[in-house]
Formats: C-alpha cells, sequence, structure tokens
C-alpha cells in the first residue's frame, strides 16, 4: 500500500503541495486528475523522493520513503510535540543517497517522454537496472526482459534502438523496462501526452492490461474515459490538495465541488 500523510512540498516561496493525503491500496488503480500546475507531478515526484517533501511522509508497504524513524525515545516525544512526527511519535533521519536508490528500484516510474537509454538496444534498456542495481544474472534478467516485451507486444523489437521505434513503442518499452525491476507500485506522469493520437490505445491497453493483472498504480492521465474504464479510485487535485477523490462513477458523473465540475466541463 502507498500511504501519502499530510505531505507539503515548496520551491521556494511557491507552495505546491499544500497537505495531500492519499492511500493506494495494493493491486489498485488510482487515477489524478486536476488542472495544469496543481502539482501532480510534484506528488508523483514526491512518492519516490525526486523531491524531498518539506512535512508530512509517504510509506509504501509500510516502509518510509528517504527517511527512517529514530526509535530514540526523547526525540520522538520532542518531534510529536513539535507536530513533525507523522503516525508514529520519531524524529524523520533522511536516508543516504545510496538507500535512497535502492528503495527507488521498488518504485517504477513512467514518463511523459519515454526517457529510454538511446545509446542502448530495447534488451539492453530493460537488462540494464535489473543487472546493476539488483545484481541479477545477466541471462535471468535477459529471460525476463523477453518476456516482458512479449507482453507489451514488442517481441520483435528487442535489438532494434529507441530511435528506431514509435513514440507507443518507445512507451511500452518503458513500461516494460519499469516492470523489469518488479516495482511496489508503478508511478506514470502523462504516459500518453506526448503521443500521436493514433498512438495513444496502444498504450492505454498495455497499462489496462496491467490493471487486470493487479498491479498497483497511479497514473496521472487527461484521458477521462481511461480514468473511468480502469481506475478504481479518480483523485482530483488542484491548488495542490486533493479537492475530492473516490469510485470513477463518484467522481466524474457526480462531482461534489465546484472546482471538480469546473475541471470536468473542460476535459470531457
Ligand atoms: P501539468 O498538468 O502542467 O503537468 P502539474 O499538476 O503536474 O501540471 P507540477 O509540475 O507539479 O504541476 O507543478 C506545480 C507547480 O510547481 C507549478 O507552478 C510549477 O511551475 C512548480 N514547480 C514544479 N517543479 C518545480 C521546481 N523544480 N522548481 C520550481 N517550481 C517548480
Ligand atoms: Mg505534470
Amino acid at each position: 500500500m502507498v500511504d501519502v500523510h499530510g505531505v507539503h512540498k515548496s520551491f521556494g516561496p511557491l507552495e505546491v503541495l499544500r497537505g495531500v493525503d492519499l492511500r493506494v491500496r495494493a493491486g489498485e488503480v488510482t487515477v489524478i486528475l486536476g488542472p495544469s500546475g496543481s502539482g501532480k507531478s510534484t506528488l508523483l515526484r514526491t512518492i519516490n523522493h525526486l523531491e524531498k517533501v518539506n512535512r508530512g511522509w509517504i510509506s509504501i508497504d509500510g516502509e518510509l520513503i528517504g527517511y527512517r524513524r529514530s526509535e530514540d525515545r526523547r526525540a520522538a516525544r520532542r518531534a510529536s510535540v513539535e507536530g513533525g512526527g507523522g503516525r508514529r511519535a520519531g524524529k524523520l533521519h533522511e536516508l543516504k543517497e545510496k538507500e535512497v536508490l535502492k528503495q527507488r528500484t521498488h518504485i517504477g516510474f513512467v514518463f511523459q517522454n519515454f526517457n529510454l537509454f538511446p545509446h542502448l538496444t530495447v534488451l539492453e534498456n530493460l537488462v540494464e537496472a535489473p543487472v546493476s542495481a539488483l545484481r541479477r544474472p545477466r541471462k535471468d534478467a535477459e529471460d525476463t526482459a523477453r518476456r516482458l516485451l512479449e507482453r507489451v507486444g514488442l517481441a520483435d523489437k528487442t535489438d532494434a534502438y529507441p530511435r528506431q521505434l514509435s513514440g507507443g513503442q518507445q512507451q511500452r518499452v518503458a513500461i516494460a523496462r519499469a516492470l523489469a525491476l518488479e516495482p511496489k507500485v508503478l508511478l506514470f506522469d502523462e504516459p500518453t501526452s506526448a503521443l500521436d493520437p493514433e498512438l495513444v490505445g496502444e498504450v492505454l491497453d498495455v497499462i489496462k492490461d496491467l490493471a487486470s493483472t493487479g498491479t498497483t498504480m497511479i497514473v496521472v492521465t487527461h484521458e477521462i474515459g481511461f480514468a473511468r474504464e480502469v481506475a478504481d479510485t479518480v483523485v482530483f487535485m488542484d491548488g495542490g490538495v486533493v479537492v475530492e477523490q473516490g469510485s470513477p462513477a463518484a467522481v466524474l458523473d457526480a462531482p461534489r465541488h465546484e472546482r471538480t465540475r469546473a475541471f470536468l466541463s473542460k476535459v470531457l
């Protein structure tokens, strides 16, 4: 389970996240909607600690991301007095970069612009991290990679380079690459918004397939039809807070907040 608790994030004077709470249960798909600048990407980036939070905490399967909590009693009391202690009292200590990188290997991230390694073949893109970060034997990593490429319909592209693929194919490679690390959760930041319209469907189909097999996912997207069909929970963000969340039917068809209604009237 992903647990985002009271997360605040500022860039200088700009308060981008102003107390975000979010829970994503294992095997569920959460779709985040919201206007440009509402903090959606920043929220995803805090979840894998690409951005440090100013307040609050994030845990995945009970493990704090980016921090550990001291069990020191006095520090715990002090932290709870200061109100920065989170669910259990205790002072938060930042993890070392190496430990953060280890946590990050279990959090898949799929970007708008694919971010494949251009100088590596498709197969090598999938094999690199499992071998270097998880110390998997190359042969095993290659077998897994081939299986995943088959799953995303790209078994015939193992030896191609990213530049030889369409955007939709590149994004499917990026998804397979994220899966190769067997993530506890997959984060998608507008995975189809850089694609030509005719290529959107093939990428959404792959994400739908993952959803049907119980992959835990948080998907930022403007694809309302996808949200309706695939999401267990739809979250509407605006101004750095979660304005409302619920089932797709509740949020998309019967939104309770004026801000949600105004947003939906523009995108539907
Ligand atoms: P979009 O739909 O356009 O992708 P978003 O909801 O993902 O928007 P964010 O990218 O999270 O929004 O940005 C929220 C606000 O934070 C914006 O005003 C943005 O300019 C600002 N911001 C994001 N990252 C940084 C940064 N590294 N430094 C300064 N400001 C930032
Ligand atoms: Mg964004």
